[in-house]
């Protein structure tokens, strides 16, 4: 059994004008978060993924749009689920990722922290994503290893921020128009360290994931009266 939440959110996004008598027409960005980790964006036609990953049978990507990108954040088994991948890819799909993904799938492109492209005028920014604190004996998510990413549609910014927590370089996160925050606290951001990382960032719209069993409602009363839309799901 497998949920798909559709069409949660629909913004309009920015356009600019080729010249003073043609300007482009405006581009939709659909949001549709799929399970814990995995989100389609489809903007103007161009399908995009993060992290497509069937999540233990939530999510069958067999039915799914096929992806023009797929950005995947880390090589974690609820983040990169490379049967998920193959039934998303058509002839020209451009997957990307962090280097630990190309153990798998060898034509990956690799995106390191702090590099960037474009591909059908969606701009992707890889930005650090990691933990300050270590499991003892065990480093999850180090440093420099795995990524988020800031993807420009248009002139609407989108943070996903993978499995990380609310670390220096998120703080510094600049007009961020809608962002998705890891919220389970399992080498990730607490209910109280993401609203607080909300805070800090300021994102105009800020969506709840890899939830785990911290509750959604219970984050979003945290960043009542804060001027910030919480956009809340429980995802599978
Ligand atoms: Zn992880
Ligand atoms: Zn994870």
């Amino acid at each position: 059994m497998w949920v798909l939440v559709f069409v949660l959110l629909v913004l309009t996004s920015g356009c600019i004008a080729q010249d003073n008598q043609s300007p482009r027409p405006q581009k939709i960005l659909n949001i549709n978060p799929i399970t814990h980790a995995s989100v389609m964006f489809n903007y103007g036609g161009v399908v995009v993924y993060v992290d497509p990953a069937g999540y233990q049978g939530a999510a069958d990507f067999s039915k799914m749009f096929r992806a023009d990108i797929i950005l995947i954040t880390h090589h974690h088994f609820d983040h990169f689920d490379p049967k998920a991948i193959n039934y998303l890819l058509k002839e020209d799909t451009v997957i990307i990722g962090p280097e630990t993904i190309q153990e798998r799938v060898t034509y990956a492109r690799v995106l390191r922290n702090g590099e960037s492209l474009e591909i059908d005028e969606v701009k992707i920014k890889a930005v650090p994503a990691y933990n300050l604190k270590q499991r003892i004996g065990v480093e999850y998510h180090p440093r420099g290893r795995d990524n988020g990413y800031v993807i420009n549609f248009g002139s609407t910014r989108v943070y996903m921020a993978g499995d990380t927590e609310c670390v220096p370089e998120t703080k510094a996160l600049m007009g961020i128009d809608v962002a998705f925050l890891p919220i389970d606290g399992v080498d990730t951001m607490t209910p109280e360290e993401a609203a607080a990382c909300v805070e800090a960032f300021t994102p105009k719209v800020v969506y709840p994931y890899h939830q785990g069993s911290s509750s959604p409602v219970y984050f979003a009363s945290l960043l009542k009266d804060k001027g910030v839309e919480v956009r809340i799901m429980e995802l599978p």
